[in-house]
């Protein structure tokens, strides 16, 4: 089975981020959308009418991302709603509603028969029931934004630093960190979704480092390339 989660990068550079990989983006199953935030869902439209994938998406995403960032005709949507579960065959998503500030946000765990996989980005903040989530996962992709010092020190706008810091945001290092101790199965942690202006890998590596310890295994994932593969 083969799952996509978002769409936030255009379709010439998705297919050819997967195909570096030997993974042909005509071969997805399905596209999974976390939220209606422009990073994750810009190019939904273009994936299904180019490489005709089947969405996966709240009602209430879908709405409010048509009437912002008009993803044009879609013919293949299926619903569901945030905290439901989904089924591909022998591998489940379970969908985790998050404090975020989209319209109806999720995050996700997709289990195979025997592993768990944790996709968690957008959290908003470490709301509690992360913790057994992350304490069931075997790896996890995870939200580890910005570090709070170049955040406050850094150049945006107090009104923005705010929201990234405050409970509908997004977590920072240590506040992933903190999290990733509740994961003992934990066979690797891939930090995402760091911020450009607050964050690089060197400082989010050392900050988990310091907090987690070096029993865990991470890794980084670029804006600008593909991570390469995972395997849980
Ligand atoms: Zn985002
Ligand atoms: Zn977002």
């Amino acid at each position: 089975m083969r799952l996509l989660f978002d769409s936030g990068i255009c379709g010439i550079e998705a297919e050819h981020r997967l195909r570096a990989y030997g993974r042909d983006i005509r071969k997805v199953d399905a596209l999974i959308i976390s939220h209606d935030h422009a990073d994750h869902i810009r190019y939904a439209g273009v994936y299904q009418r180019k490489y005709a994938l089947p969405i996966y998406i709240t009602p209430r995403t879908l709405y409010k991302a048509e009437t912002e960032n008009r993803l044009g005709r879609l013919t293949n949507v299926n619903y569901f709603l945030s905290g439901g579960k989904l089924h591909f065959g022998k591998v489940s998503v379970q969908t985790i509603p998050t404090p975020h500030d989209a319209v109806d946000g999720a995050a996700f765990v997709v289990s195979s028969e025997e592993r768990k996989l944790g996709i968690l980005t957008d959290l908003g903040h470490a709301f509690k029931d992360l913790i057994p989530v992350i304490a069931s996962l075997d790896a996890v992709f995870i939200e580890s934004n910005h570090d709070s010092e170049m955040l406050v020190n850094g150049p945006y706008p107090a009104s923005l630093k705010r929201r990234i810091q405050g409970p509908k945001g997004h977590l920072s290092n240590k506040e992933a960190a903190e999290l990733l101790q509740a994961g003992a199965n934990l066979k690797w942690a891939c930090l995402s979704h760091l911020s450009e202006n607050n964050n690089n890998p060197s400082v989010a590596l050392k900050t988990h480092y310091d907090i987690v310890g070096q029993s865990l295994t991470f890794y980084t994932a670029s804006r600008y390339k593909p991570s390469g593969i995972l395997i849980v």
